[in-house]
């Protein structure tokens, strides 16, 4: 229940001030940024302070964290790694969080959000190269074929996030195999990821 201060999940929106997507169906349907779009909070509509570069830099990391869901140690660890990279930092931070299992699954459109995706991840309704895979943060790489468990194709969950592909489709990177199952083709490219994120302003939060 929403309760007075209002959906938990979507105050993580009103707070950024921009639609996350973060609970699939009701998104596109009633999204409740729509119906109060300042931030919560008190003083939400209260004119907002100055941010600092600091603060700037930080909002941009926890803005990411937010959508893909991440919980700060490991997206520390995604930016070390992306840093140990001869590639661009920002874009090499973001194909790892582009192809974790769970958010494969949700731009698969077998899961309505990330969270959502998550939750059938863990609940072992897919495999990974024909084998049974359970772990969210899974990473995958070119190659690699997701599909879901021939048990799990008719479970609501996931019948419903198929019916909603229209509203999203597929990243090209990601080719369909079959009715449920899809391979990553490619490593995802920056012009397809979310477009809110600012991973210039995450990289200097990170080598301050
Ligand atoms: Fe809530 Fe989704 Fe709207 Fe965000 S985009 S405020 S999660 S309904």
């Amino acid at each position: 229940m929403a309760g007075k201060h209002g959906d938990p999940v979507c105050r993580l929106c009103r707070r950024e001030g921009e639609k996350l997507y973060l609970k699939g169906e009701k998104c596109y349907a009633k999204c409740t940024l729509e119906k109060r779009p300042y931030p919560p909070g008190q003083h939400g509509q209260a004119r907002r302070r100055k941010v600092s570069d600091f603060g700037i830099q930080l909002r941009a990391k926890q803005r990411a964290r937010r959508i893909y869901g991440v919980l700060e140690t490991q997206f520390r660890n995604y930016y070390e790694a992306a840093a140990q990279t001869k590639g661009e930092t920002g874009l090499e931070l973001l194909r790892r969080l582009e192809l974790r299992l769970d958010n494969v699954v949700y731009r698969a459109g077998f899961g309505s959000s990330r969270a959502e995706s998550r939750q059938l991840v863990s609940h072992r309704h897919f495999t990974v190269n024909g084998r049974n895979a359970n772990v969210p943060s899974m990473l995958l790489r070119p190659g690699d074929v997701v599909a879901v468990k021939p048990g799990s194709t008719t479970i609501d969950p996931i019948v419903r996030s198929q019916e909603m592909l229209s509203n999203r489709p597929r990243p090209v990177w990601l080719e369909t195999e079959g009715e449920h199952s899809v391979r990553v083709s490619a490593h995802p490219e920056r012009a397809e990821m979310e477009p809110l994120i600012e991973e210039h302003l995450i990289v200097e939060f990170y080598s301050r």
